[in-house]
Order: C-alpha cells, then sequence, then structure tokens
C-alpha cells in the first residue's frame, strides 16, 4: 500500500507524492507557537504529532527539511508585555526558552529553521507581500490606515474550510469589531500602530505599524521553503481563519498552488473540552513533570490515539502510558539476555516477518498509530511467550532488538540509560575491585548491599551489570 495522507484541502486520502520525487527531498511547514505564555500539553499533541509524521517520512527515505515559526508578536504577546511592565523581546524570549527545553524533554525532532516573525528579514518579506497584493487589487488600505486582504477578489476563499463567503457572514465566525472593511471577513495584513501597541512598530509604506498573524506565516514559509511546499500542518483549529488566509496571502502573490497537503491534527481535550489557554484548562509540561511523570511518559500519552481523532486527557491515560512503556522496557530486557546467551535454544517458532512489518504498513496509512502500537505490542506478547517457553533463539531476539532500534526511530520511546547514584556507583566499583582480586566473600557481601539499595548486579560475558531490582 502507497504512503497516503488525510488531506484537509479535499477532505480525503490521497496518496503521497513529493513534489520532487526524485530526489525525495519534502518541505514540511508547521505552525509553532505563539509565545505569550508557556504551551500545554494540547499545543504539544500537535508538535509531537508533526514529529511522528516528519520520523516517519524520514523511516521511508524521504529527506525532510521542516520549518516552525515562533509567533512573537501579535496581539497576546503586545497584552502580555505591557502588563508585565517589560520590552516585548524579553517578555516574549522566557516563553520561547521554555518551549525548547519542552520539545526536547518530549523528544521532539528539532525543526532545521524556527523563523521569528519580529526577523526584519520576514517583516520586509510580509511588507513586500503586502505591497504585490495591493498592485493586484487583493488588498486595500483602509480609513483606519490598516490594510485588509479583499476576501471577494480570491474566488478560492473558503476552499480549505469548505464553506462559502455568505455562511462567514451568517457564522458568526469573523469579528465584527473592525468597521472600516469592505467585507466583514477582510482580515488584516498590516495593523496600523495604536496607543496600546507602545513601541512595537515597523515602518512601512501605509505608516507605522505592525503584521498581521496570518501574514507572518506566509512570509517565512515562502521566505524559507519557496512558494510551493509539500506539507503544511497545525492543529485543526488554525484551519480557520490562520491557514485559509496564508492561501489567499501566498497564491495571491505568487499565482502558484501553496501546499500540496495540508494535515491537521484533532484536540487534546480535557473533561470533553479542548484543552486551551483561554480556558484554563490547561497543563504545561511542567505541571505534568510535577507529577512525577517523565518527559517520554507525556509523549507516550499524547502519541497514542491516532492524530484525527480527539485525544482525552486524564491522569489514568498516564498511568497507562508508564504501564505500556515498562512493558516495553522489561522486553527489552529479556531479549537483550536472551540475544546475550550462548547456549540459548538453536530453533524459534517465530516466523513472523521484521522486514515491512505492520508497524510500517500502519503508519504509512495516514499514521495509523494505534495499529501500530498494537502490532508492537502483539509482538512483546508473542515473543515473552517464547522467550518463557525457552523457543526464542538469540539470533531471532537480536534480529527483533535491530528491529526495535528502527521503528524507536520514530517512537522514541527508550529509556535512557540510568544513571546510577553516586553512593550506588562507588559499591559497584568496591565490588568491580573485590572480584578482580578474586576475593568472591567480598563481592558477595557488597551484592547484598546492592541488593538492598533496589540494586541487582550481574556478572555478563561483558563485565559487571547493574540494573534496577524488579520491583524495588
Ligand atoms: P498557538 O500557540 O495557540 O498558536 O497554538 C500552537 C499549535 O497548537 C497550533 O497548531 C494549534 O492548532 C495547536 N493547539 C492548540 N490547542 C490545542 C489542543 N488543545 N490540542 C491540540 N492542538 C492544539
Ligand atoms: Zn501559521
Amino acid at each position: 500500500m502507497p504512503l497516503r495522507f488525510f488531506n484537509t484541502y479535499s477532505r480525503k486520502l490521497e496518496d503521497f507524492v513529493a513534489r520532487d520525487a526524485a530526489s525525495r527531498k519534502i518541505d514540511i511547514y508547521t505552525c509553532g507557537p505563539t509565545v505569550y505564555s508557556r504551551a500545554h500539553i494540547g499545543n504539544f499533541r500537535a508538535y509531537i504529532f508533526e514529529d511522528l509524521l516528519q520520523r516517519h517520512l524520514e523511516a521511508r527515505g524521504f529527506k525532510v527539511h521542516r520549518v516552525m515559526n515562533i509567533t512573537d508578536v501579535d496581539d497576546k504577546t503586545i497584552r502580555g508585555a505591557r502588563e508585565a511592565g517589560v520590552p516585548l523581546v524579553k517578555f516574549t524570549q522566557q516563553f520561547k526558552d521554555a518551549f525548547f527545553e519542552d520539545a526536547e524533554l518530549l523528544r521532539i525532532k528539532p525543526a532545521d529553521d524556527y523563523p521569528a516573525a519580529t526577523d526584519q528579514r520576514y517583516i520586509d518579506k510580509m511588507i513586500s507581500m503586502i505591497s504585490a497584493l495591493i498592485s493586484k487589487g487583493l488588498a486595500y488600505q483602509a480609513d483606519d490606515k490598516s490594510v485588509y486582504f479583499r476576501i471577494n477578489k480570491f474566488p478560492d476563499y473558503g476552499k480549505l474550510a469548505h464553506f462559502n463567503l455568505d455562511e462567514l457572514q451568517s457564522t458568526g465566525r469573523v469579528k465584527h469589531d473592525e468597521y472600516d472593511k469592505e467585507h466583514i471577513g477582510d482580515f488584516a495584513l498590516w495593523k496600523a500602530q495604536n496607543e496600546e501597541d507602545g513601541d512595537v512598530k515597523w515602518d512601512s509604506p501605509w505608516g507605522p505599524g505592525r503584521p498581521g498573524w496570518h501574514i507572518e506565516c506566509s512570509a517565512m514559509a515562502t521566505t524559507l521553503l519557496g512558494d510551493q511546499i509539500d506539507i503544511h500542518c497545525g492543529g485543526v483549529d488554525n484551519i480557520f481563519p490562520h491557514h485559509e488566509a496564508e492561501i489567499a496571502q501566498s497564491e495571491g502573490v505568487t499565482g502558484k498552488k501553496f501546499v500540496r497537503y495540508w494535515m491537521h491534527c484533532a484536540h487534546l481535550l480535557v473533561d470533553g473540552q479542548k484543552m486551551s489557554k483561554s480556558l484554563g484548562n490547561f497543563y504545561t509540561i511542567p505541571d505534568v513533570l510535577a507529577k512525577g511523570y517523565t518527559g517520554r511518559e507525556i509523549r507516550y500519552a499524547l502519541i497514542r490515539v491516532n492524530y484525527r481523532t480527539q485525544l482525552n486527557f486524564t491522569w489514568d491515560g498516564m498511568k497507562e502510558a508508564r504501564e505500556s512503556l515498562g512493558r516495553i522496557d522489561d522486553w527489552l530486557e529479556r531479549l537483550r539476555e536472551v540475544a546475550q546467551r550462548e547456549n540459548g535454544p538453536s530453533r524459534t517458532d517465530d516466523k513472523r516477518p521484521m522486514e515491512e512489518s505492520e508497524f510500517e504498513k500502519s503508519l504509512d496509512d495516514d499514521l495509523n498509530i494505534s495499529a501500530a502500537l498494537g502490532f508492537l505490542f502483539e509482538t512483546i506478547r508473542e515473543t515473552n511467550r517464547l522467550m518463557d517457553e525457552n523457543k526464542l533463539d538469540e539470533n531471532v531476539a537480536a534480529k527483533w532488538l535491530n528491529w526495535w532500534d528502527q521503528i524507536n526511530a520514530v517512537l522514541q520511546f527508550q529509556a535512557e540509560e540510568a544513571e546510577l547514584p553516586e553512593g550506588v556507583a562507588k559499591l559497584a566499583e568496591a565490588r568491580l575491585q573485590a572480584r578482580l582480586a578474586k576475593d568472591f566473600r567480598k563481592s558477595d557481601e557488597l551484592r547484598d548491599k546492592l541488593n538492598a539499595l533496589g540494586w541487582e548486579a550481574r556478572d555478563t560475558k561483558d563485565g559487571q551489570k547493574i540494573t534496577r531490582r524488579a520491583g524495588a
């Protein structure tokens, strides 16, 4: 089965064909955080879905160039800086830092570029795009000095969100607070300076002001990736008006199809409602860490449900994540032991294929992670049974470990090598020396001491191994 994704634009599953099929290079643009507060785990559901997408495409041999923007100027960041009484740059920096810290903890692969909207290079591009739109009759400066996109003049407006201009009027999906516009759906490209913006302003042909949120993404995406890109992602709340506007602006300027595949993830919910800053029902990564969970456990909890299905966040879900990862850890430990064994069984009853397994095939099918994980846990059950019956030979165990390395490149679930606490490391070292001196009585005493502390010392052909004692 070919690789296929659900395209929001067509509302269909489509076979994925890269723009440049020969080089297998693809571009992905993802809408990043608005840095006016710490991102919540709902935001991270979107970023983890994008990470899964990138890693699976890479596992399939594509070379991905991914850009994630940072929205560091908009109404919310300006208001936040004003309320905190600090300059905008200082205000947003703390949330940029926090974002990178959290993303690393969740093992999200860094993007190739993180353009920030306030970078003069992109402000210049925004201004040149707005000028081009005005000269084509697709934008106008209103009496309030702001510049708006004229949606009536862009026939495809509404195609992504799948509704027409008349519906716009009646759905209340656009605000009625800007009276100078020709159509209530016209959106701001350039916002004329107002008192509340303080010193946040740039010069432009239309007077001092600042860009609208939507033009920021069009400018950064086309500057770094060119006029056309393969995949553009975000959460479903980005579809309208943000991505609809990105299409209108970018295609309005270039006359070329902006994006081939639009992919959007469903929301993370809390008690049936969208997790969001405005509802105040959100958890940040530090909130979840404070309950004793780790980054990889949060990653598991956020990745395990197919991206187009809403996911309800619960603490039971976090417990399940911990248990599932524990099963994987135990399985790997057992496989490693069997793979190192010299006189194990010479045959195996496990004939299931590892190449092109159901894991990879499921992800090809619009990133069906539930089916992919289903296959992983079925494999764990089956190989554990064979190991119980002493029917898995060391070669097959080594092959499953190899397979794990490949799928873990996508999942990023493997436990980090536990660092030994200082006291434990000292006892382990002393035990090693005792064994070298052939003082086995002392070495056994030290093993008991380690045991009492919850650690197990094993002597393998590669030397002494210290691991957490089961149940400790
Ligand atoms: P923002 O910082 O609000 O611009 O959002 C950053 C990204 O997170 C966007 O792609 C949003 O669509 C996404 N997002 C926001 N809230 C949620 C949620 N509860 N679940 C999933 N994604 C979300
Ligand atoms: Zn965006």
